[in-house]
């Protein structure tokens, strides 16, 4: 490193989705002095950008109600949250979200007489302005938002450590890719939102910054993780090309029709349609799962390909009208009236993360680390959830920085703890030389086809056991060999990808030792080996404390006082959730 610099936050903010645009807009509005840093570019990195849809939150029926929790609990978290969040959550959304949005310039899709145009299903969603393309617009009105207001962001800069002495967190140290420079700053609270769709799987809705950073900051900082092992998959992103892998024909409701995409086998046969085989759900991946599941057994779909889906039985107007997705047809000269598109899995986000407090968002053991968005282990994401989380934890931050400066809180400073983090990264950069380097580029690659080929969408104690023993190797074997090309400081993304290394081993390792542990099929997660949801015993948080070098787990049991499942233990393939 040529030099280190230093700078002091009430709030620290690190990441620039949702989640941690808001919680810098909330904490600056509650009066805190607020630095944001973004390892991608603020609000153009992260997953954000690709949110398609908004569920729309009506409760105005007892039968509306009923439909938005079941959806939410049931089938998008898989009993796995906290349904007093659940509810307040909704709350937020219905009454704040999409106004405060709207108030900053996103243009929610109206119809003649001025009303949102909504889908006509059992939990409608809408759309700013065409599906595909929401997360883009409210994210650019975001980021015009952060800078409107003078934040200071650091973007494309990395965070590697956070700053915890005694229990308490008071900063973080980071990368900036352009020149190099480890830039330590102290603050009286952190606001970690560094997302959960992370690239760690060959096929992945996550990009490339998105490594698993801040799992392995919290691991690293004595934060507990829960349900690790909970990872999503999306059924229908392209088969090809590659780097278009996240782009999704959507299962979801359309708006504009009540027709809904359709998944053909490779001998033509249709085999899911959401409106018909999973209506109570808008986002209905793991049905999918489960049905793309049974064709891959008959030989009629591969998981990297051999199916296709498509919207040629809609409407073209409608899709015009409505469909931004349709540019993927068009770009690979494609008609979408005619035309299907071969599909492949992408590993997607993580319905697990670190175990917080859903009233404060405070990191269960360390204070004043709040945690936002999809890192959070509390429930799977969202833009409406990352919204409200980054509200919270920045009012909640902004908070804890009044009083700790109140209280007169000492600062780490550029003391013991961010030398030994600014040792740790520079280690990285100096390792070269010895006689056969592994590039970091191709470490990645291993891990990642480590976790398609052992973690995929069916595993057992074998699969796993084997994903297990090779993380090992590549961790005592490929790691101490890595070695870097250019020790240059300037836009070293390769010294990047040696960081990146360490995070998604650490990440990988949790959710390989949680799938282990958890003894029970449920949502997308399938053991071969307990093909069955087991509400009697695996209604649980399953939480990792890592603080040993080594998972110790325990288990704390969700409660039910809105909505419960039917059956103590049903066959996998017979429950919907
Ligand atoms: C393909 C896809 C489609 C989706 N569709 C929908 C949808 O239709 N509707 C919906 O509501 N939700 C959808 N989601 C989910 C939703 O987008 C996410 O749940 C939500 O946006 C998460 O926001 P976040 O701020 O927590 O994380 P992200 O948006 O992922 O942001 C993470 C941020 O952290 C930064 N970062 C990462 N590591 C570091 C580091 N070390 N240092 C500093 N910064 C770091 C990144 O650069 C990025 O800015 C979709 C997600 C995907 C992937």
């Amino acid at each position: 490193v040529t030099r280190v610099e230093t700078a002091e936050a009430d709030v620290l903010v690190i990441g620039g989705g949702a989640a941690g645009v808001w919680a810098a807009l909330k904490a600056q509005e509650e009066g805190a002095r607020v630095t944001m840093i973004v390892k991608g570019v603020l609000g153009k990195s992260g997953c954000s950008i690709f949110a398609s849809h908004l569920p729309w939150y009506d409760e105005t029926t007892e039968e509306k109600k009923k439909a938005r929790l079941t959806y939410a609990i049931r089938y998008y978290n898989h009993y796995l949250t906290d349904q007093h969040y659940v509810i307040r959550l909704g709350q937020f959304v219905r009454e704040r979200f999409f106004g405060e949005l709207e108030r900053l310039g996103v243009y929610w899709r109206r119809d003649d007489a001025g009303n949102i145009v909504v889908s006509k299903s059992l939990v409608p969603v809408c759309v700013a302005h065409k599906q595909g393309s929401s997360g883009l617009v409210i994210m650019e009105r975001l980021r015009q938002e952060v800078l409107r207001r003078g934040i200071p962001v650091m973007e494309e800069t990395c965070a590697t450590g956070l700053l915890v002495e005694d229990g308490t967190c008071r900063g973080a140290v980071a990368v900036r890719l352009r020149d190099g420079a480890a830039v330590v700053v102290t603050s009286k609270a952190v606001v970690l939102a560094t997302g959960h769709a992370d690239y760690l799987s060959l096929r992945s809705t996550g990009t490339r910054e998105q490594s698993a950073d801040g799992i392995s900051m919290a691991m690293r900082a004595g934060c507990e993780l829960v349900n690790m092992e909970i990872c999503w998959f999306h059924a229908t992103d392209v088969s090809y090309p590659r780097a278009w892998m996240r782009l999704h024909v959507y299962p979801n409701p359309l708006v504009g029709t009540e027709e809904t995409s359709r998944m053909y086998n490779s001998a033509g046969e249709v085999f899911f349609e959401q409106k018909r085989d999973a209506p109570g759900s808008s986002a209905p991946y793991v049905q999918q799962m489960r049905r793309l599941a049974l064709q891959v057994e008959r030989g009629l779909a591969r998981w990297d390909g051999g199916y296709y889906s498509g919207y040629t039985h809609i409407d073209p107007e409608v899709l015009r009208a409505y469909q931004h997705q349709i540019g993927v047809w068009n770009k690979l000269g494609l008609d979408v009236t005619r035309d299907l598109l071969e599909c492949a899995i992408t590993w997607h986000m993580r319905q697990g993360g670190i175990h917080l407090d859903t009233r404060t968002m405070m990191a269960v053991g360390v204070e004043g680390l709040y945690v936002a968005g999809g890192l959070g282990g509390h429930y799977l994401g969202g833009l409406g959830p990352a919204t409200y989380d980054g509200w919270v934890a920045g009012t909640m931050a902004a908070e804890y920085a009044r009083r700790a400066k109140k209280a007169g809180a000492t600062q780490i400073g550029e003391g013991e703890l961010a030398k030994r983090e600014i040792m740790r990264v520079t280690g990285l950069l100096q390792k070269v030389g010895t006689e056969r380097p592994y590039w970091p580029a191709l470490v990645k690659r291993e891990i990642r086809r480590v976790m398609w080929e052992e973690m995929g969408f069916v595993k057992s104690e074998t699969s796993i056991r084997r994903a297990s023993e090779r993380l090992g190797r590549i961790r005592q074997e490929m790691v101490p060999r890595m070695g870097l090309r250019y020790l240059g400081d300037r836009w070293n993304f390769e010294w990047v990808e040696a960081l990146d290394v360490l995070s998604m081993l650490d990440a990988c390792e949790a959710t390989v030792c949680g799938a282990l542990e958890r003894k029970e099929s449920r949502g997308p997660f399938y053991r071969s080996d307990f093909p069955y949801v087991d509400n009697e015993n695996w209604l649980v948080k399953l939480i990792q404390d890592w603080r040993e070098g080594r998972p110790s787990f325990r288990k704390e049991y969700y409660e039910t006082p809105f909505l419960k499942p039917e059956r103590e233990r049903e066959g996998y393939f017979d429950a919907d959730y």
